[in-house]
């Protein structure tokens, strides 16, 4: 299933791959394919290569009349139907719009190697039901069945990764296109976003800053556009200063400021509330822009997304949510298996589990295992089996520590992962305050999917041997430990026990024993249960005869 964003200026096809949601480029490796259509003779072109175009189709979807913005075409209205030309042809809006899709489809083919049939289509949050069922009416004739459609400035949050972001989470969306501008405030509820309230301005784009260039500048459309591409890194362009062509656009500007003050005021929001302003659309390239959208949120816009992306991103990981290729949108920000340090007796001991949100820190404290150690060997692991051994190992971490009886030296290690799943692993030795720090260089979350089912398909299928390995193994530590300190504790308080207490001390020894021949986990654990029992009264004999 595809993720389809149908712009006025510009649309785009994305798709999940591996986990990942990408944008697919057509065989001259662009991304964006302008929503333009041309029609001479038998001959349809879409996009680059269009030769007088129909253009900017989706502001008369949906209508019956044409708004008085639009310049796009000739158009004629028939009985409510609004009819664009192209050469001798009269088509409707939904055959011009089904076109772009039929090239986005088949582009999508062309990369993926296989027939799409079904596609998420991006609409305005403001798209009425109409314009709605006519947007699902070009997909139908493009032969694709529309699964979903998702509200633009939803699917540019689903982009921004903000499906991790914390419940109540309220977000502006600052949309500025080629011919329109929209401003959305958001809050995520449940795992969802909310729109809580759009405006926006049908007439305000990237259109009407190339305009006003060409006055300044005196010079023809396309100059103007070039120059306005190279305001984005320079500050004089033609002897025209960045200053100066921020100030010819104040009436643009100032445009766009009350619409977003309409919206927050109508959201009933404060700006503070804002966590975040999302920027989407080719126009918010502009330095200028992401100054003024600065200036009238009083905070600084997220700039870490291609905001000619966004949209079609976020459109593609809707598509891959309904079709199942991902579960949930955690694959790009949980863990997807645990990770965790080896311990005693070659166990998986677990500080991060699988699925925990990331950024994330976990701690623990580990003591020494023999007397007089002098380091631990830290063995980072990541996976789902009980044993170290049948887990991935990340890296090592020798933490050297003073020399002190068994369980006396305490080290602490705090496990820390990144935004971006980078694991770093800091030891302290709580003796000396002495840090160590390691960080393991491979992401711990850009695991292959089929990596990750492996992994857990291992787990579950080995989960009783496992299980039994791991009650076993903890059940032989205690015993190991338990034995040596029983035969001291009857040579030094052994005689004063009554003869029942002996007997029971002595079956629940042999007990263990023949348990730990017979290398049977749940027995063991039990006998040593026993035996911990039986030896209560001699342990207190032996604490008071320490004490003297
Ligand atoms: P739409 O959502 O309306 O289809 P887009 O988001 O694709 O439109 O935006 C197209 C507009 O963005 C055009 O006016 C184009 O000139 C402008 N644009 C694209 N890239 C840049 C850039 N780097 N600098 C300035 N303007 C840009
Ligand atoms: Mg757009």
């Amino acid at each position: 299933m595809i993720g389809i964003d149908l712009g006025t200026t510009n649309s785009a096809v994305g798709v999940i791959e591996a986990g990942f949601p990408i944008v697919l480029a057509d065989t001259e490796n662009r991304r964006l394919l302008p929503s333009a259509v041309s029609f001479s003779g038998d001959e349809t072109i879409v996009g680059h290569e269009a030769k007088d175009p129909i253009t900017s189709v989706k502001s008369l979807i949906g209508r019956s009349e044409v708004p008085e913005s639009y310049h796009g075409a000739p158009t004629k209205t028939e009985n409510g139907q609004i009819y664009v030309q192209s050469g001798e042809k009269w088509l409707t809006p939904v055959e011009v719009s089904a076109e772009i899709l039929k090239t986005l489809k088949s582009t999508a083919e062309m990369r993926l190697g296989t027939p799409q049939t079904e596609a998420v289509i991006s609409v305005p949050a403001y798209f009425n039901d109409r314009q709605r069922t006519e947007t699902k009416e070009a997909a139908t004739l493009a032969g694709l069945t529309v699964r979903r459609l998702v509200a633009e400035p939803t699917a540019a949050a689903l982009a921004y990764g903000l499906e991790r972001a914390s419940e109540r989470t309220k977000i502006a969306v600052y949309d500025l296109g080629g011919g329109t501008f929209d401003i959305s405030i958001l809050e995520m509820r449940e795992g969802n976003f909310e729109v809580l309230a759009t405006a926006g301005d049908t007439e305000l784009g990237g259109d009407d800053f190339d305009t006003i260039l060409a006055e300044k500048l005196n010079c023809t459309i396309p100059e103007a556009i070039a120059a306005k591409y190279a305001f984005d890194d320079a500050d004089e362009v033609q002897g025209l200063t960045a200053d100066e062509y921020e100030k010819a656009c104040w009436q643009l500007l100032d445009r766009s400021r009350r619409c977003c003050e309409r919206a927050i005021i109508d959201a009933g929001v404060a700006k503070t509330d804002l966590e975040k302003i999302i920027l989407v659309g080719g126009s918010t390239k502009m330095p200028l822009v992401q100054r003024h959208v600065e200036s009238v949120f009083e905070q600084s816009p997220d700039l870490c997304m291609n905001p000619d992306e966004a949209v079609v991103l976020g459109a593609g990981i809707q598509a891959g949510l309904l079709s199942g290729s991902i579960q949930t949108l955690s694959l790009l920000d949980v863990t997807p298996l645990s990770l965790g340090i080896e311990t005693f007796g070659g166990l998986m001991n677990i500080l991060i589990p699988r699925n925990s949100t990331i950024p994330c820190k976990k701690g623990e404290m580990f003591t020494n295992a023999v007397d007089g150690q002098t380091s631990m060997k830290i063995n980072i692991l990541q996976g789902e089996r009980e044993f170290a051994k049948d887990n991935w190992s990340l890296g090592e971490l020798e933490v050297p520590f003073t020399p002190a009886a068994k369980g006396q030296a305490r080290v602490g290690i705090q496990f820390s992962l990144d935004e971006d799943g980078i694991l770093s692993v800091l030891a302290r030795d709580t003796a000396t305050n002495e840090d160590l720090l390691l960080t393991i260089e491979r992401s711990t979350v850009d695991i292959t999917n089929t990596a990750v089912e492996k992994m857990i398909d291992e787990s579950v299928d080995h989960a009783f041997e496992d299980m039994d390995g791991r009650i076993f193994t903890e059940a032989k530590i205690k015993a190991d430990e338990l034995l040596p300190a029983l035969d001291e504790a009857l040579a030094l308080c052994g005689d004063s026990l009554d003869h029942e207490t002996r007997s029971s001390i002595n079956a629940a020894k042999s007990d263990v024993i023949a348990a730990l021949e017979a290398n049977d986990g749940k027995v063991l654990k039990s006998a040593v249960a026993r035996l911990d029992d039986a030896t209560e009264e001699l342990a207190s004999l032996v604490m008071q005869s320490l004490l003297g």
